[in-house]
């Protein structure tokens, strides 16, 4: 789960990491107030585009205001706009708030992020002194600008480590307890709240000597979410994918993608090996959708109507191993859901596993205009040839 940057800052002030002073707004009139709250003691304020993704800055998302009526103008411009950034697709993100924040005189961008790197199994602290753009920019064409520390579970950053890279940034030794403070403070916001990626791009230091967050990203396990109550009521559905929100009521693992044909599989690896054979045969699969080894009848039924609902689907494989459930339950699940939603486009199933026989024939005998297959590379190649009409 991802959420908005003024969260994230809220996050970030409770484990004492720095971060500007703001308020966020849903409205220009609320802009207005927020930013005469700030100009009191500042002499320019921020008006920022709350969307999942970043790039704001470059697509006009970031604005500095000097005065409170300039404020009020950016919001009411950005407000209810859709904005397109290198990160949101041609299609953008509609933005329903914006955040007011203090400006800040801006001497140095650095960067910091955490992730958790699988292969080493620890946490991973990445800091470098290319701030402001993209890490991934600098990952590729100097990944000798990114310093690296690992940080070991049992006693969490020492201030060793984070001294270590403050100096890599080339910290002024008078502001490094500074930078330790806030290294320390955001591995254990980090922690604490289960987060898979955090990432502040830019983490500026001004012009009088302090160190703050400037931009804020956080992205937590979902798996860790029951956890935290107060991380989970920060979603906010308006940035994620219907077709995804309706999955998860249904505990379905649907990722949307961009092709055209649906995919309905039993088991992830299944589920990859499907997405695979049908690019392989020249085709693009429109999601991927893992119903699980247990799948019931009411999950098969959500998975059938949330691929049919989707206008870019052309054509849908059912593509299902049989082990824990038999062949003639799944079968049988198909045949009702398709009776329930209805079948608009062509749909190849491919069934394997315990009492296959028995689940072709109810499959055949159904009467619903259904493209049976046998083998993942006949139900591949048949599917791909329906979606081209
Ligand atoms: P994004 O990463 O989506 O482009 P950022 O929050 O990183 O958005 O903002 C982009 C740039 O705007 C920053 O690199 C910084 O130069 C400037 N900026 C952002 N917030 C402030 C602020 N409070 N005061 C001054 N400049 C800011
Ligand atoms: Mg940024």
């Amino acid at each position: 789960m991802n959420i908005h940057e003024y969260q994230a800052k809220e996050i970030l002030a409770k484990y004492g990491v720095a971060v500007p002073k703001g308020s966020v707004a849903f409205t220009p009139d609320e802009a207005e107030e927020a930013a005469k709250c700030l100009l009191k003691n500042n002499s320019v304020c921020v008006v920022k585009a709350q969307i999942h993704a970043g790039g704001r800055g470059k697509a006009g998302g970031v604005k500095l205001a000097k005065s409170h009526q300039e404020a009020k103008q950016f919001a009411e411009a950005i407000l209810g706009k859709k904005l397109v950034t290198h990160q949101t697709g041609a299609e953008g993100k509609e933005v329903k708030k914006v955040l007011i924040e203090e400006g800040c005189q801006i001497a140095r961008e650095l960067y910091l992020g955490m992730v958790v790197d699988r292969a080493k199994q620890r946490v991973v602290v990445m800091a470098s002194q290319e701030g402001g753009v993209e890490i991934e920019e600098v990952a590729a064409r100097s990944p000798e600008k990114i310093l690296k520390e690992y940080i070991d579970p049992a006693v969490g950053l020492i201030p060793f480590q984070a001294r270590k890279l403050a100096f890599g940034l080339a910290i002024d030794k008078t502001i490094v307890n500074k930078a330790v403070k806030f290294m320390t403070g955001l591995y254990q916001a980090f922690v604490d709240s289960d987060a898979s990626m955090a990432e502040i791009n830019p983490l500026v230091i001004t012009k009088d000597g302090n160190i703050m967050a400037l931009d804020a990203k956080f992205a937590f396990d979902d798996n860790g979410l029951f956890r935290h109550k107060e991380i989970h009521e920060m979603r906010d559905l308006d940035e994620e994918d219907p077709k995804e929100i309706e999955a998860s009521r249904y505990s379905l693992n649907y990722v949307a993608l961009d092709g055209n044909i649906g995919c309905m599989v039993n088991g992830a690896g299944l589920a990859m090996a499907t997405m695979d054979i049908i690019k392989l045969y020249g085709g693009m699969p429109a999601n991927f959708l893992d119903v699980g080894g247990g799948a019931s009848k009411e999950q098969v039924t959500a998975a059938f109507k949330i691929l049919m609902s989707d206008p870019k689907v052309k054509a849908v494989l059912i593509n299902i191993f049989g082990g824990i459930m038999r062949c003639d339950i799944i079968a049988e699940g198909v045949i009702a859901a398709a009776k329930e939603v209805g079948v608009k486009v062509p749909l190849v199933v491919r069934l394997q596993g315990t009492n296959v026989d028995l689940g072709r024939k109810i499959l055949s005998e159904s009467g619903l205009n259904i493209i049976t297959a046998e083998k993942m590379n006949e139900a591949a190649e048949k599917v791909v040839k329906a979606a081209k009409g």
